[in-house]
């Protein structure tokens, strides 16, 4: 393989890596990754503990291979993340600046989400210093890729969940609002929503408006379902909020017993699924390699299972869309 390593451009001789904004399940494998390509390259590797925080306060380690054993399996970060208002001025980004150089930082690698991203490209205009990303985030919402990591254990995080409140659901005939992730998109309420087979499913980007929700639980009870079970995204529109639609429902239905089960910060944790980790994988020699190869401002995607680049200001400016054919698909399911 030293074929591979020799095409490599080696003015890149250190590269550090953080992972930012909120945690998701993955950013271990994905810094496994990084660190390991690093090693395979003969590239030094800096681990930046608390992202932008850290590189402000040059709270660096360095990373060899054995630095990352028995860290694919884990939820969170080992790097620790945070979030920096110092980084957010120009006074923070010249102290991180001052410890980057003298640490010998050549390029850095940025796992997180587009606010990371963000703060990446500002920190190259201003020092024209190499950037790229790999996107960690549950709620998938990053454009350019069709999916973020820790989305897919979300996704199976949440239909577990779902799978449970079911049980109770049917033994009492109880109708359930389970509320998951995504204040802006619905990407995660759809997915699991169809996965878990909810009766609906209310996305921030439909508003489906409460009678017709009411209608469509009435219609389902008429067709011989006893209990019901509604995913609901944080950011829906259909109501002010999950227990306020409770209370709509209750009052419209009073034959239902409504709970409302809202699932929080466990969507966050765990260990990451089998194709977080090959993703992370996959990811973290792409970005090392784009590095070496003197690409920068990209931030690393997958799109119909291919690893590509995206530049990382497409990907901060872009929307991702809801997949429409994946909202007919619930519908057809909840006849
Ligand atoms: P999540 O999707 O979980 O919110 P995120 O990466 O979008 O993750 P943010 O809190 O938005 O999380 O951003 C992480 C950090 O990136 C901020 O705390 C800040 O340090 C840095 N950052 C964000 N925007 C900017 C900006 N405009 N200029 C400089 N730094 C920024």
């Amino acid at each position: 393989m030293d074929y591979m390593k020799n095409a490599m451009n080696q003015t890149i001789k250190k590269i550090g890596v953080m992972t930012s904004g909120g945690d998701s399940p993955g950013m271990n494998a994905a810094l496994r990754s990084v660190v390991r390509t690093c090693a395979f390259h003969g590239v030094e590797c800096l681990g930046i503990y608390r992202g932008y925080q850290g590189l402000i306060e040059g709270d660096f380690k360095e990373m060899t291979a054995r630095s990352v054993n028995n860290i694919i399996n884990k939820g969170g970060t080992i790097l620790k993340s945070a979030r920096s208002q110092e980084f957010r001025t120009v006074e923070g980004r010249k102290k991180a600046y001052e410890h980057v150089k003298a640490s010998g930082m050549d390029a850095l690698v940025v796992i997180g989400g587009d606010g990371s991203f963000t703060g990446g490209m500002v920190f190259n205009e201003e020092f024209n210093f190499p950037v790229m990303g790999i996107p960690g985030t549950i709620d998938n919402d990053i454009y350019g890729t069709s999916s973020t990591l820790g989305f897919d254990t979300a996704l199976n995080t949440v239909v577990e969940c779902i799978d449970k409140i079911r049980d109770t659901a049917s033994s009492h005939n109880r109708l359930f609002f389970v509320e998951v992730m995504g204040r802006d998109v619905g990407h995660i309420a759809l997915n699991a929503g169809v996965g878990a087979g909810a009766e609906e499913i209310l996305i921030p980007e439909e508003d489906m408006g409460k009678d017709r929700l009411v209608e469509s639980l009435k219609r389902s009870r008429e067709s011989g379902k006893s209990s019901s079970i509604v995913v609901v995204a944080e950011g829906d529109k259909t109501g002010d909020n999950v227990f306020e639609l409770k209370d709509y429902v209750e009052k419209n239905m009073p034959e239902y017993e409504v709970r409302v089960s809202v699932l929080g910060h466990m969507q966050r944790g765990g260990s990451p699924s089998c194709w977080d980790r090959v993703l992370a994988s996959r990811m973290g020699v792409k970005a090392v390699e784009s590095l070496l190869e003197g690409k920068t401002n990209y931030m690393v995607g997958i799109n119909n299972n291919k690893i590509e680049l995206c530049p990382l200001d497409m990907a901060v400016k872009g929307k991702t869309e809801i997949d429409t054919e994946l909202l007919r698909v619930s519908d057809i399911m909840t006849v």
